[in-house]
């Protein structure tokens, strides 16, 4: 790393009193109550983006913790303030402009768009937030919300097209794993309407050899039907018994 003289009077602040907010990570850091500037720098490139400026700590508005911030160029040419350990987890690449390229390809490429992931998460979006939505009641009315992230005007459908990816089948829609949880990645996946309606009935978790997994998906991974399983539960049977006991043929009463 080499000391930059240069860089002492270099201002973020002035910097970031020019940066458009809304397009960046920077937007619950309006209130700047300091900052403070690394003295050396040298640049190094994530991806597209490529830092152009040393770090800089802010602490803002009631966020306690200093977080350390890079402004970076990105290869299409669009400035960003980006938290730097995104940065460096790999997390952010750049500006926005590679997940928008991916999911337009994909969109593209299998003509979906306005028929498939477009549609699902637009009436996503209603159920949650449009008072007017004849299914509101069940769901915006419940508390349930779709998260930031897919809901952002600008690149929510992105966002949602980069986290779930493309749907599996005309078969598939979202499904939340907690019913009464938000849309959002981390309680959401493709499932078909049948997985959906047994989930919902049986969506018993049971632990095994280090594994979590539902009762379908016990089915799919030691191939014993998830009814089958379930009885066996519920008759006393051991966890073990009823995932390694192989499932006997119904002998013909003659
Ligand atoms: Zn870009």
């Amino acid at each position: 790393m080499v000391k930059c003289e240069k860089l002492k009077g270099w201002n973020p602040l002035a910097f970031l009193s020019t940066f458009d907010y809304t397009e960046s990570h920077m937007a619950e850091f309006i209130v700047v109550h300091s900052i403070k500037v690394a003295t050396e720098f040298v640049p190094e490139t994530f991806g597209r983006l490529t830092t152009i400026g040393p770090r800089f700590l802010v602490s803002a508005g009631n966020i306690g913790r200093r977080v350390s911030h890079q402004v970076c160029k990105c290869s299409c040419g669009n400035l960003v303030v980006v938290v730097n350990g995104s940065l460096q987890t790999g997390y952010t690449s750049s500006c926005g402009c590679f997940q928008k390229e991916i999911a337009s390809k994909r969109a593209t490429k299998h003509g979906m768009r306005g028929i498939s992931e477009y549609d699902i998460w637009r009436s996503m979006a209603q159920r949650c937030n449009n008072q007017k939505s004849s299914s509101y009641t069940n769901y915006g009315g419940r508390g349930i919300v779709m998260c930031d992230r897919w809901l952002d005007p600008e690149n929510g459908f992105t966002n949602f097209y980069t986290d779930m990816g493309p749907r599996p089948s005309p078969k598939h829609s979202i499904d939340r794993i907690d019913v009464d949880g938000n849309y959002c990645p981390e309680n959401c996946r493709w499932a078909t309407h049948k997985e959906q309606a047994r989930n919902k009935r049986n969506n018993k978790m049971i632990t095994y050899a280090g594994k979590t997994l539902c009762l379908v998906e016990w089915d799919e991974e030691v191939g014993i039907p998830y009814t089958t399983i379930w009885a066996r539960l519920r008759n006393g049977w051991s966890v073990e018994e009823a995932l390694t006991t192989p499932v006997r043929r119904k002998k013909v009463l003659q």
